[in-house]
């Protein structure tokens, strides 16, 4: 058997490998060799291959990325709608996790999620939910590839009685998860008002001595900013910057409310913001200025958030809807581009997940983490720009095919490592035990 040989050869109608941005790719084949992108180049010169797999009309792109989220919520989907963001968390969210959450919970919700991305394209994504173990462990079993943030808060939360025992867990589980190549562990400091400054600091300390990420809810809404500004005289980022948190590892979800100075930091520091423009709109949070911060260099990833605020982990749609919500927000129908759309939703979720010298885009020695959309339907022809059609005109449906490190988690649109319809039994018990007892 000759060295070259690939273990598969993909050839649709047109890869878009994102990086160089903006190229669109046809008459053009992907090889895949020992989970890495092996060979990417014209399809008559493609090396052999022990398989080869044609998709005609189908669109061929790096697997989504999914920056900021909370899997095992979407057993809570749908459970307390149209309510705005403090209502909802106290009123709501906080009491039926203190009474509904559990390792049983946080695997089957975490499940549902995975299963659910899958199906939508999304081959990594970052989770911050208690039991980050469990979840770790359902990432592991699925072939997906994730960021687990372990949380903290100053408060108890299920899975560790004190913000010193949620720590302690986080140092063990960066430790256990050090050589694994999907998964990666961050701090997740819940948000500036939920976690004190000595707490902050020992986060800075431990993710710096460990070199991990931080990934934080910051700024979500104008009322966390004027709360903080009337309580302290100083905005919840510059507490950030003042105690040593920003940093090319930082990733601040949502920004909604950016001011000049917090601009100059964001772009001082390198740190990454998580758009989660649906959860924004759903609370009536704010609006990210994504097109501002992206014009300043800040690396400007997205986010679905929970899909108990959301609803849906649909990243695709999620995308659609941030490239129409920064044309508004600018001011400028040339604001964030449908190519620009797409390499916000790939390589600079990699970027803000400290991924990208692995995946987020299709170059040889990268991960194989690919989606195939199939762009064929009725609805998305004529096709004059696929990258277009993807964004503007074609619902996650269209994904018919996943592969993460190679392997294809998503066959034909069927599941190959979840079983689907004993996933969709048990989250409807949850949901049938959640709502009886209310
Ligand atoms: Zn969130």
């Amino acid at each position: 058997m000759p060295e070259t040989l690939l273990d598969l050869l993909i050839v649709p109608t047109w890869l878009v490998p994102v990086e160089p941005a903006g190229v669109v790719l046809s008459e053009h084949a992907l090889g895949v060799r020992d989970g890495l992108i092996a060979w990417l180049g014209p399809r008559h010169q493609a090396p052999s291959a022990h398989q080869v797999q044609e998709l005609p009309g189908c669109l061929l792109a790096p697997g989504l990325v999914n920056a900021h989220g909370h899997a095992a919520m979407t057993l809570f989907r749908g459970m307390a709608d149209d309510l705005p963001l403090m209502t909802w968390l106290e009123k709501h969210i906080w009491p039926a996790e203190a009474r509904w959450v559990d390792q049983a919970f946080v695997a089957t919700g975490t499940q549902l999620a995975i299963a659910e991305q899958l199906k939508g394209g999304i081959t990594c994504f970052s989770d911050m939910y208690f039991h980050p173990q469990v979840a770790c462990e359902q990432v592991e079993r699925s072939g997906m590839r994730a960021q687990i943030c372990a949380p903290i808060l100053d408060f108890p939360i299920p899975g560790a009685a004190t913000p010193e025992e949620a720590l302690s867990q986080a140092v063990a589980l960066v430790d256990s998860h050090r050589q694994h190549s999907r998964l990666s562990i961050a701090f997740g400091p819940h948000a500036p008002y939920t976690v004190s400054d000595p707490h902050l600091e020992q986060v800075r300390m431990l993710a710096e001595q460990l070199q991990v990420a931080v990934q934080m809810h910051v700024h979500e809404t104008a009322f966390e900013v004027e709360q903080a500004v009337a309580a302290t005289g100083e905005r919840p980022l510059a507490r950030l910057a003042r105690l040593g948190l920003l940093g090319p590892r930082f990733q601040a979800v949502h920004m909604t409310q950016v001011s000049d100075d917090d601009l100059q930091q964001l772009v001082a520091y390198n740190a990454s913001v998580v758009h989660c423009p649906e959860s924004n709109l759903k609370l009536a949070s704010g609006f990210c200025p994504v097109e501002r911060l992206w014009q300043a260099g800040v690396n400007v990833a997205i986010g679905t958030d929970g899909a108990a605020s959301n609803n849906d982990l649909d990243l695709l749609g999620e995308t659609r809807t941030a490239a129409l919500l920064a044309k508004a927000v600018a001011g400028s129908a040339t604001a964030m581009g449908a190519h620009r759309a797409l390499r916000m939703a790939t390589l600079n979720g990699a970027r803000a997940l400290g991924s990208a010298p692995c995946i987020g885009s299709l170059e040889v020695g990268k991960a194989a983490d690919i989606t195939a959309f199939d762009l064929s339907g009725l609805a998305q022809q004529p096709v004059y720009d696929p990258v277009s059609q993807l964004i503007y005109a074609s619902g996650r449906d269209c994904v018919r095919h996943v592969w993460v490190a190679g392997k294809a988690l998503l066959r034909d649109g069927q599941l190959t490592t979840l079983d689907e319809p004993a996933l969709v039994a048990s989250a409807r018990a949850f949901g049938e035990r959640i709502a009886a007892a209310r």
